[in-house]
Order: C-alpha cells, then sequence, then structure tokens
C-alpha cells in the first residue's frame, strides 16, 4: 500500500467548483472560512475518488461502537497522514493563502468529553494505518462538549454549535438509512413474542473518512444522525390530522441534538437511553446489512465481525443483535446466544461505582420491552450456571446477577455475553479481576486481557510538535512516526551536548508559542523562561487538580516568607472543563481562578510564580499545551485512573511526569526510569490499608503545618475577599465531614517534596534535557499503533 497522489491540476478545479457553488466569481472572493471550507471540501473530493486499499480478507472486521470520538479537526491530519500537506501549501501559497493560518478556522468536532473519546479518535487512526479493517460507529450529535468561559472565576457553559450541516468532510448515502423502533408492546404472534414499537425513527449515516498514515487506506468513522421517519402515518395525514399525528411522535430529531457532558458519570436519564439505543440498533443493521451484503450466513457472523464496545455505553447492541436474529431471522436461542456471545468484546474503562451503568428496569422496559425480555432470559440462564458452581450462595448470585434491585446491570451484562474483557493498563486490568469481577474471573479465566491504551504519534506528535518531528526525522533518519519504537533510536543522543541544545531551543520555541496562545486567550503574561508546570484533562475529584492548588499555595507562601531566596520561576498552566451539574468541580475551578487573580497581581510576586486556567480545554488546545510542557501533573489517587492517555502525550513531547503509581503511570515509570520521572504518594494497596484502618483527614492536617496553613487561608476568605464560604464545597470534602475520599491530605506532604526534586533538576538544564530526551526516547510503546496490535493478537484475530 501506498500513500494517494497528488494532482494539482485536479485539485484547483475542485477548488473552482468550491467556489463557484458558493456562487461566487474568484477564489479572491472567499473569506478565509470560505477558504477552509472550500480547501477541506476539494480534498474530500479527491479523496472519495481515490481507489481505496482493500483490507486484509482473512481478518475479523472491527465494528468499534463508541458513544464518543473527541476527534480534533480533521483538515490538517487528513492532509497530513495523505502525504499532501506541503503540496497542498505550496498551491495555495499561489493565492496567497497560508494553510496553516487556514487551518486554524476550523471549529473542533468534539463529540467526546475526554479520555474516553479521544482514545476511540486514537483507535480509529491506528487502525487504518496498521491496516486494520474496521469501522468507527457513533453519533452525529448538533452540539458538541459545551464550550466554557470564566465570569468573575465561574465556569459558564455555551451550546457548541460546531455547524455538522456544513461541515465538508462529511458524506451522507441516504441508502444506509435504517429504521428505529422504541416503546410500545410485545405481542403474540403465531405463538411468537413480536415487538410493536410505538414510534419509528429514521437513522442517517454520516460517514467521516479516516485516513491511515500514507498507505492508500481510508475507512469510515459512521456517525448515526436521528431523523422523523416519514411518512409517520399516511392515512391520517389524508385525514388532515397529521399535526396531531406529529405531536404523538416522540422529537426524533432530539434524540442526536447533543452529547451528554458527564466524565465517568452516570447520569441515568431517559434521553441519554434512548441515545444509546438508537445508535445500537442502527448500528447492528449496518453490520447486518454489509454481512447479508458478503453473501455470508448468519452463522459465520463471529468469523468474520467482532463488535468492540467503548465501556458500556453501548451495552444495549448484545440484547438487539439477539433479536434481531431471534425475531426478525426466526434463529432459536441457542443458535442466535452462539453468534451474539462471539461476536462482543468489552473494554472497561471505571473501577469507580458512580460511573458503572446501570438502568432502572421499568425504564428499559418502556423503552425497550422486548430487550427487557432477552436481558431477562440472558439473567435466568446465567443464574443457572452460578447456582451450579455456588451451590445455595446468594451472595455471590447477588453480586454477579445482570439484574438485580430492578436494576440492569450494563457491566455485568457485557461480561456474561461477550468473549472478551479487557482493562486499559496493567494496573486496571489487574484491579478489573482482583477488585472487580474476581468470580467472573473464577468461571471465565480465559476472557480478561490487558491492552494498554495509546495515542496516535501522527496528531500528538507529528502534527502538534513539527519542530520535534523535524529532529527526529533528522536524527533518526527513517520514519518512525508508524513505527514509534524506533525512537530508542534517539536515546543515545541523551548524551550529545549538541541534541540536547537542540532539543532543548524546540521545546523553548514551543513554549513561547503557547505563551503568545495564553496572552491572547486570557492576557496573562507569562515568562517563558520560566518552568511551564501544565495539568490538563477533565475537572474531577479523584484527578486532584485541588492537590495541585494546595501545592501553589504552599509555593506562594514560601516565596512570601523569603522573598530573597533564589528559585525556579513556574507558571502553573491549568485546563479542564467540568460537568455542569458537577457543583464540587465547579468550585475547585472557581478556587483555583481566585487563588490566580490574588498571585498574579501580588507585585511582590513578579514572574516567579504565576497561574492560568486556560478556559475551554479541547484538543486543539492540548496541541498547543503539549509540546510546551516541562512538568505533567498525572496526581490522580492510586487505583482511580483507569490509564490516562494524556500522562502519553506530554512524556512523548518530553515533559517530565509528576505521577502517582496510578493507571499507565506506572508503565510510563517503568519504561522512562524512576531518575527520569517524579513518582510520590501511597500506593494502591496503601490507599486501601489507610482505608481499612479508618482514614481521618483532621490528623494529616494537624501534624503537617504547611499544610495546615494554607488550608486556613482559604478558610479565612484570602483569596475571597474574605468570603468564609465561597470553597465551601472543596474545603467540606477535604475536612471531617466529606472524609477527603481521594486522600489529599495523606499524599499533600509526599507531593511537595516530589516538587521540591522538580526545582532541583530543573536547575541543572542539561540533566533535565537528558531526562526529557530519555521520554521521548522510551516511550514508543504509547503509540496506539501497538494498543491495536494488541487488540488483534489477544482478541480480534486470537486463536478459537
Ligand atoms: C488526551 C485528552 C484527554 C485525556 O486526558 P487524561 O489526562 O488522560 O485524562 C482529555 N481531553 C483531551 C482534549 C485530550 O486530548
Amino acid at each position: 500500500m501506498s500513500q494517494p497522489t497528488f494532482d494539482k491540476a485536479q485539485f484547483q478545479a475542485a477548488l473552482t467548483r468550491q467556489w463557484q457553488h458558493f456562487g461566487l466569481h474568484a477564489a479572491a472572493e472567499m473569506t478565509q472560512h470560505q477558504w477552509w471550507q472550500a480547501v477541506s471540501g476539494a480534498l474530500a473530493e479527491l479523496l472519495a475518488a481515490q481507489p481505496l486499499a482493500k483490507p486484509e480478507k482473512k481478518q475479523r472486521h472491527v465494528n468499534y461502537i463508541s458513544m464518543e470520538f473527541l476527534i480534533g479537526r480533521l483538515t490538517g491530519n487528513n492532509l497530513l497522514n495523505m502525504g499532501w500537506y506541503q503540496l497542498v501549501s505550496d498551491t495555495l501559497a499561489d493565492y496567497n493563502i497560508v494553510l496553516s493560518d487556514l487551518l486554524e478556522q476550523e471549529t473542533d468536532p468534539a463529540l467526546g468529553n475526554g479520555g474516553l473519546g479521544r482514545l476511540a479518535a486514537c483507535f480509529l487512526d491506528s487502525m487504518a494505518t496498521v491496516g486494520q479493517s474496521a469501522t468507527g460507529y457513533g453519533l452525529n450529535y448538533q452540539y458538541g462538549l459545551f464550550r466554557q468561559s470564566f465570569v468573575d472565576g465561574q465556569q459558564h457553559e455555551a451550546p457548541d454549535d460546531w455547524l455538522r450541516g456544513s461541515y465538508p468532510w462529511f458524506r451522507h448515502n441516504s441508502a444506509l438509512d435504517v429504521q428505529v423502533g422504541i416503546g410500545g408492546k410485545v405481542v403474540t404472534v403465531e405463538g411468537k413474542p413480536h415487538w410493536e414499537p410505538a414510534f419509528v425513527m429514521q437513522g442517517e449515516a454520516w460517514d467521516l473518512p479516516v485516513i491511515g498514515y500514507r498507505n492508500g487506506v481510508s475507512q469510515p468513522l459512521r456517525l448515526w444522525q436521528a431523523k422523523h421517519a416519514h411518512p409517520f402515518d399516511l392515512g391520517k395525514f389524508n385525514d388532515g390530522d397529521f399535526l396531531r399525528a406529529e405531536k404523538q411522535g416522540i422529537d426524533a430529531e432530539k434524540l442526536t441534538k447533543v452529547l451528554y457532558p458527564n466524565d465517568n458519570h452516570l447520569a441515568g436519564k431517559k434521553l441519554r437511553l434512548m441515545q444509546q439505543y438508537f445508535q445500537c440498533a442502527c448500528s447492528v443493521a449496518d453490520i447486518l446489512r454489509r454481512h447479508h451484503q458478503a453473501g455470508r450466513k448468519l452463522a459465520q457472523l463471529p468469523d468474520f465481525e467482532v463488535i468492540q464496545l467503548n465501556d458500556t455505553h453501548p451495552t444495549i447492541a448484545i440484547p438487539e443483535l439477539l433479536r434481531v436474529l431471534i425475531d426478525e431471522h426466526q434463529l432459536s436461542w441457542d443458535d442466535a446466544w452462539a453468534i451474539t456471545s462471539r461476536t462482543f468484546a468489552y473494554t472497561n474503562h471505571t473501577l469507580m461505582p458512580e460511573a458503572l451503568e446501570c438502568w432502572d428496569e421499568r425504564l428499559v422496559r418502556t423503552l425497550l420491552p422486548r430487550h427487557m425480555q432477552l436481558i431477562k432470559e440472558i439473567n435466568a440462564r446465567f443464574k443457572k450456571l452460578v447456582e451450579a458452581t455456588w451451590p445455595g450462595d446468594g451472595a455471590v448470585w447477588a453480586k454477579l446477577a445482570v439484574v438485580h434491585d430492578n436494576q440492569v446491570r450494563m457491566a455485568n451484562l457485557c461480561v456474561v455475553s461477550g468473549f472478551a474483557v479487557n482493562g486499559v493498563a496493567a494496573l486496571h486490568s489487574e484491579l478489573v479481576v482482583k477488585d472487580l469481577f474476581p468470580e467472573y474471573h473464577q468461571l471465565w479465566p480465559n476472557k480478561f486481557h490487558n491492552v494498554t491504551n495509546g495515542i496516535t504519534p501522527r496528531r500528538w506528535i507529528k502534527q502538534c510538535n513539527p519542530a520535534l518531528a523535524a529532529l527526529l526525522d533528522k536524527t533518526l533518519k527513517k520514519e518512525w512516526a508508524n513505527d514509534l519504537d524506533v525512537l530508542e533510536g534517539i536515546e543515545k543522543y541523551a548524551d550529545d551536548a549538541k541534541f540536547r541544545k537542540a532539543y532543548r531551543e524546540i521545546k523553548q520555541q514551543n513554549k513561547v508559542r503557547l505563551a503568545e496562545f495564553v496572552k491572547q486567550r486570557t492576557g496573562i503574561e507569562i515568562n517563558p523562561n520560566a518552568l511551564f508546570d501544565i495539568q490538563i484533562k477533565r475537572l474531577h475529584e479523584y484527578k486532584r487538580q485541588h492537590l495541585n492548588l494546595l501545592h501553589i499555595l504552599a509555593l506562594y507562601k514560601e516565596i512570601r516568607e523569603n522573598p530573597k531566596a533564589d528559585r525556579v520561576p513556574r507558571v502553573f498552566l491549568f485546563g479542564a472543563k467540568a460537568a455542569p451539574g458537577y457543583y464540587l468541580a465547579k468550585n475547585i475551578i472557581f478556587a483555583i481562578n481566585k487563588v490566580a487573580e490574588v498571585i498574579n497581581a501580588d507585585p511582590a510576586i513578579g514572574d516567579k510564580l504565576k497561574v492560568v486556567f486556560l478556559p475551554d480545554y479541547c484538543v486543539s488546545a492540548a496541541e498547543v499545551m503539549i509540546p510546551a510542557a516541562d512538568v505533567s501533573e498525572q496526581i490522580s489517587t492510586a487505583g482511580k485512573e483507569a490509564s490516562g492517555t494524556g500522562n502519553m502525550k506530554l512524556a512523548l513531547n518530553g515533559a517530565l511526569t509528576v505521577g502517582t503509581l496510578d493507571g499507565a503511570n506506572v508503565e510510563i515509570a517503568e519504561k522512562v526510569g524512576a531518575e527520569n520521572i517524579f513518582i510520590f504518594g501511597h500506593t494502591v494497596e496503601q490507599v486501601k490499608a489507610l482505608k481499612a484502618a479508618g482514614y481521618e483527614p483532621q490528623k494529616w492536617r494537624k501534624k503537617d503545618k504547611l499544610l495546615d496553613a494554607v488550608m486556613k487561608e482559604l478558610e479565612q476568605g484570602k483569596y475571597s475577599n474574605g468570603d468564609k464560604h465561597a470553597f465551601d464545597q472543596m474545603l467540606h470534602s477535604l475536612g471531617k465531614q466529606g472524609g477527603d475520599p481521594y486522600l489529599v491530605m495523606a499524599d499533600f506532604h509526599a507531593y511537595v517534596e516530589a516538587q521540591k526534586q522538580v526545582d532541583e533538576l530543573y536547575r541543572d538544564q542539561e540533566a533535565w534535557t537528558r531526562a526529557a530526551i530519555l521520554n521521548t526516547a522510551r516511550c514508543g510503546m504509547f503509540s496506539s499503533d501497538r494498543s491495536i496490535r494488541d487488540y488483534q493478537a489477544r482478541i480480534w484475530q486470537a486463536k478459537r
């Protein structure tokens, strides 16, 4: 396979068609945004005309179903993967258009919340690149994740209209439309159950191309969009009663209006379950359509298709496939089950109880009465196995049941019905088996796997850090972007002073670029010669942005008390959105903003300390922040972060991690070596022991004078104009009432000590750069290409 060839004349002709389509007479009449639109549209057209590389015949096709795909801007990434960036840039220069400026015109398609959705996007990129035949299935939300701004330090949310209606990369084929029923009842027809839905809606397939890295592969990310099914009711229409018919129907178009903004938290809303079912019904129908079209038998489905569930959000696809096989194709239970249970594989993303999906049985029955019957049948059959294995043990059944206490437990349904279950980092997969599913593991030890997450080096090195990419090209003299272990080759240059200088200068340029970005977005001036300490991720109590804040307060206090001391100047940068209904998280944002105001305005502090909370963290902000980071904050309570992928992006771009032994930090530490990372805090085992012994946060606070002092400052309103209640939610959570569930008090001292070591190493710029280079050199395994090959070997293409 080879990269598609660029034909300048064809491109120019396609470009001309674009502006003619706008009703213009010449390219010169286009606005900058129209230029972006026209260039993207022309590229999409040329791509569609390219011969597609054929997937390997013998492998199972992967159907990756995810409620979220946080893809970020596509035009620049597609150009890079096609290998056309320079050619298009040169062509546009003829029109006096600067390609890199044009790319800034694209609104991020933010169809995801955070790590889970970004992982799905990286995996699609990697599947196309390693030649794994795949389709991504998701929803075409009209509004992506909300836009964040700050008003007096508080988060404000605005809708994110990303203009899907005129997004130039979409391709729509109405031949792929699917009808989806919802509600109604189950009746018996000829002795068999038959579902009569109350309403029918239509699913439209909107495809985005996923382009492999210079290999000619393009395969779809298929996003379903809900529409009214027309004609709604011709009889009523003719009676002039159509308005009433319309009103009785559910508002189908509402279904794909907005992405739920919760990360790691179930809201349990009816509309969300409808979204889940709509997506799954459309995707299952599409998979079966392709299977039939290829002339294959239903019984062969698992030989040709695998359905990978990204967390439990698409679990309802399992009873949906059973329903179609049994009710529409008249298969027996045993035959349908044999197919279904060999088709689905499930990725677990969290152990936290509030994020494990449970749906009210009544709600499921109201929306999906036939599916509820099938879930109960799965449950009843599984019960026999449990009773045979643990005779008379009601407690085990209460734990393993798929339906219990009028709740449908989606994770249990996945484990019982799928052929594989995987965690997303070595530590997390171990905890999945040991803490979450020990009995299931006893039943089916071979079902459980680990696949450590990864990130695509195309977007997260080559695109976001072109200067580093050029240095790697020049030094390694071979392709590394689709073979990231090649980065090991720069390890020996860590001892080369000339290379270190070049590497350091790149980091410096990236910091200057970020400083400009910060100035433009916030008006705050930061010194690019300071250490850039960055924490970017969703705002969540377990991620402990407030631990970072307490350390900032400790530094501030020390500088005030000891103003003459020689210090490493630091800029703390945050980027994080809080779910709109997550009040504690919002209070932490407010606290960081208020502390930042005071510190940044203190003339005695100057450049020694600055705190910036950049609003509206998203993929394109990440692309500017990550290459500029000196320090990567990965400070979740041990055992709580399943993997993390931000940690990988930052380490590969030469930031040193300050982190706990959590998620993939453990594997990063193993790879880079203890001297090149700052590990601190309680381990998973120590966290468990502390909690078992009865953790009392106030005792930890009392024995640490510094901690007590900074907590008092917050309590006494030093950062909130004397308002002693401004940070109540955060302070309650950290105190006796809240019980400090994530052990901020217990990890504070170790964190402060680790940060002192950071300063010490940073003073020796040669030693620091050496450690940074070793982070880049040794993190090749965190390419999502490696993750995909692990999925292939362990799950998708494993011998069965
Ligand atoms: C990578 C990424 C994440 C995930 O970050 P973690 O630190 O792993 O939680 C979230 N949001 C965006 C925009 C990202 O690019």
